[in-house]
C-alpha cells in the first residue's frame, strides 16, 4: 500500500476540525499553540485541556490553536510531515508560545516528538533565544513534574485558570526571554527552573469560585467520549484515600457548583452529557442534576460513582440516563488494604451497588481494582478472587486492576513499588483464581513500574525518558536508561502497618539505593493511557 502523503495526513487535521462544533477562530497578536502531547480523541477528552483553551481566548491580545501528537507517528515521520493545527493546519513552529498539557507520566515522550518534529530541540538549554517560550501543566503538576524541568522553561502547577492571564501577559510584555521568566518567577503558581525558589515545588494553584465550572469548548464525535459535552460539577473531593493526589488535603476539598448553574451551561441540542469531577457522586444534589437531565431527554456519563453514595434513586436515574453498566472503584484487594489506605467502603457496600444496578436492569458491573499495595500478601489477592466470584453471582462483571504506583503529594508517597515479578505473579494467582467467571483487564506491570520511577524521581528521570525515548521507547530502552542515568526513585521512611501513624508518615527520609532494575526482556511498546471501557465509561481521574 502506498504511504500517506503529506498532504493526506494534513487533511485528516481539517476532517477533525469540520467534525467539530465549537471550535474557536480569531486573529490576536500572540499565536499559542495549545499542544497535547497524546492523539486527538484522548485530548479531546480532557476537561481542562479544553477549559484553559476557552480561556486564551478569552484574553483580547491571545488566541489558541491546538496540536495533537499524531496518531500514527511513523506515518508523519514518514513523509516528514510538521505537527500542525487543528484550527487552520499552522505548523507548530509559527506560533509564539507552546503550550503543553500532562496527564500524566508517560506523556513526557509526546512532548519530545512534537517538539523535536517541529525542529525545536526537547532540551531547554538547546532551544535558542528566538524559540518560542516552552510552558507546561494538567494534571501531572498536582503530583511530581519534576521530570518535565528539563524541557520546560515554565511550569504552570496546579488548577491553571487563574494562571493564564498572567503568563500571556508577561509573554506580551516582551523585552526577550530572560525577562518573561525573571517576572514569572515573581508570581506563585509558576515554576521557572533555575530561577524559581525550591520552595515553589509541590505548590498547587487553587482557581478562584468563580471560574468553576469548568466544561467543554468543543464537541467531537472523534473522541472516546463521542459527542458528549463534559462539565464539572463538582472539583476535588472531601475523603482522603492515601494513594489519592486529589484527596481532601488538595485545595481544600470539594467544591460544588449548583445543579441550576451546570444546567444553565449545557448548549442547546447537545444530547449526552458527561458529569467529570474527582468525586461527583458525593456532590450534595447529584440524583436532582441526574433526574433533569433524564426528564431533558440526555445520556449522561458520570466519571466517579462511589459505592456507598448509591442509592436505589441514585441508580435508578443513572439508568433512566442511558447507562447499561455500572462501575465502582473499589481500589484494594482486601478490606485489610481498604481499611489501610482509607478507602472508606465496605464489601457490603459494593455488593449492593451491584444488586441495586441488577434490580434497575444494568447488565454489567465494571469494578476498578489496585494491587501491589504496601504490605499486600497473597491472602489479600484471594479475598479478591473470592469477593469478585460472590459479585459474578449477581451480576457480570469486568474487573479492572491497576498496579499500584505512589504519588507525590499523598501520604503513601515515597513507597516503594511491589515489583514486575511481584505484580505479575499476583495477576496470575488473580486469573487462575477467577477460572474466566469475570473478565480480568489488568495494566502492564512493567509500564507501572516506569510509572513509579517517573512518579517518583526528579529531572534525572526526564532526562531517562529522553534517551529512552531516542532509543525507540521500548520497554528495555527505559531500563537501561534509567540506570544509565543513576536514576533513584523516592524513599520514605514508613512505619511498619504502611502509614497509618500520622507522627512517622509521611515522613521526608531518604532516597533510596541504586534503583533495583528488573530483568526480562522488553520489546514491548508503552500502553495507551486510554482504557477501553467503553464511551459512556469515564474512568476516575483522580487518582
Ligand atoms: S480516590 Fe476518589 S474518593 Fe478517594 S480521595 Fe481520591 S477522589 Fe476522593
Amino acid at each position: 500500500m502506498a504511504a500517506t502523503s503529506r498532504h493526506q495526513l494534513i487533511d485528516g487535521l481539517r476532517v477533525l476540525q469540520a467534525a467539530e462544533t465549537g471550535t474557536l477562530f480569531k486573529q490576536a497578536r500572540l499565536n499559542v499553540a495549545m499542544c497535547y502531547p497524546s492523539p486527538y480523541h484522548v485530548g479531546m477528552s480532557s476537561l481542562g485541556y479544553q477549559t484553559i483553551y476557552r480561556e486564551v481566548h478569552a484574553h483580547p491580545e491571545a488566541t489558541a490553536e491546538r496540536v495533537f501528537l499524531p496518531d500514527d507517528v511513523d506515518a508523519w515521520r514518514a513523509v516528514r510531515a510538521v505537527p500542525s493545527s487543528i484550527e487552520t493546519q499552522k505548523p507548530l513552529h509559527q506560533f509564539d508560545l507552546l503550550a503543553f498539557s500532562v496527564a500524566y507520566e508517560l506523556e513526557v515522550t509526546g512532548i519530545f516528538e512534537l517538539l523535536e518534529s517541529s525542529g525545536f530541540p526537547a532540551l531547554a538549554s538547546a532551544r535558542s533565544e528566538a524559540m518560542p517560550l516552552v510552558v507546561a501543566g494538567g494534571p501531572l503538576t498536582f503530583s511530581n513534574p519534576d521530570p518535565l524541568e528539563p524541557f520546560v522553561d515554565v511550569l504552570l502547577q496546579g488548577e491553571a485558570e487563574d494562571l493564564i492571564a498572567p503568563l500571556l501577559d508577561a509573554v506580551l510584555a516582551g523585552g526577550g526571554k530572560a525577562a518573561v521568566l525573571a517576572r514569572l518567577a515573581q508570581v506563585p503558581g509558576f515554576r521557572v527552573p533555575g530561577l524559581s525558589a525550591e520552595s515553589t515545588r509541590g505548590f498547587v494553584c487553587k482557581a478562584t469560585d468563580g471560574r468553576l465550572p469548568a466544561r467543554s469548548q468543543i464537541v467531537t464525535p472523534n473522541t472516546e467520549l463521542r459527542s458528549m459535552f463534559l462539565i464539572e460539577p463538582e472539583r476535588g473531593c472531601s475523603r482522603g484515600c492515601h494513594y489519592c493526589v486529589m484527596r481532601r488535603t488538595t485545595n481544600g476539598g470539594m467544591r460544588t457548583v449548583p445543579p441550576e448553574r451546570v444546567l444553565s451551561l449545557i448548549p442547546e441540542g447537545v444530547k449526552r452529557v458527561g458529569l467529570v469531577g474527582a468525586a461527583v457522586t458525593d456532590h450534595p444534589q447529584i440524583v436532582e442534576l441526574l433526574e433533569t437531565l433524564a426528564r431533558d431527554g440526555k445520556e449522561v456519563g458520570i466519571s466517579s460513582l462511589r459505592a456507598d453514595r448509591l442509592t436505589p434513586r441514585l441508580v435508578a436515574a443513572l439508568k433512566a440516563c442511558g447507562a447499561q453498566v455500572l462501575t465502582v472503584a473499589s481500589d484494594g484487594p482486601s478490606q485489610r488494604l481498604r481499611d489501610l489506605v482509607d478507602r472508606k467502603h465496605s464489601e457490603a457496600q459494593i455488593v449492593r451497588a451491584a444488586e441495586l444496578a441488577k434490580a434497575s436492569g444494568f447488565k454489567r458491573l465494571k469494578v476498578y481494582n489496585v494491587i501491589g499495595l504496601p504490605t499486600e500478601t497473597d491472602a489479600d489477592i484471594d479475598e479478591l478472587v473470592r469477593f469478585t466470584l460472590e459479585l459474578s453471582h449477581i451480576l457480570p462483571v469486568a474487573l479492572g486492576v491497576a498496579p499500584f504506583a505512589a504519588k507525590r503529594n499523598t501520604p503513601l508517597d515515597g513507597a516503594p513499588f511491589a515489583g514486575i515479578d511481584v505484580v505479575d505473579k499476583r495477576l496470575e494467582r488473580l486469573r487462575k483464581g477467577l477460572r474466566g467467571r469475570a473478565e480480568l483487564r489488568p495494566t502492564s506491570a512493567r509500564w507501572a513500574w516506569v510509572e513509579y520511577v517517573m512518579a517518583q524521581s526528579g529531572p534525572e528521570a526526564g532526562l531517562a525518558a529522553y534517551d529512552a525515548w531516542k532509543a525507540g521507547g521500548a520497554f528495555a530502552a527505559w531500563k537501561k536508561a534509567f540506570a544509565a542515568r543513576d536514576v533513584r526513585p523516592f524513599e520514605a521512611k514508613r512505619t511498619p502497618d504502611g502509614r497509618r501513624n500520622a507522627v512517622a508518615w509521611p515522613s521526608v527520609g531518604r532516597r533510596a539505593g541504586p534503583l533495583e532494575i528488573p530483568g526480562g526482556g522488553g520489546a514491548e511498546a508503552a500502553p495507551s493511557q486510554v482504557s477501553d471501557w467503553g464511551p459512556l465509561d469515564l474512568k476516575d481521574s483522580a487518582r
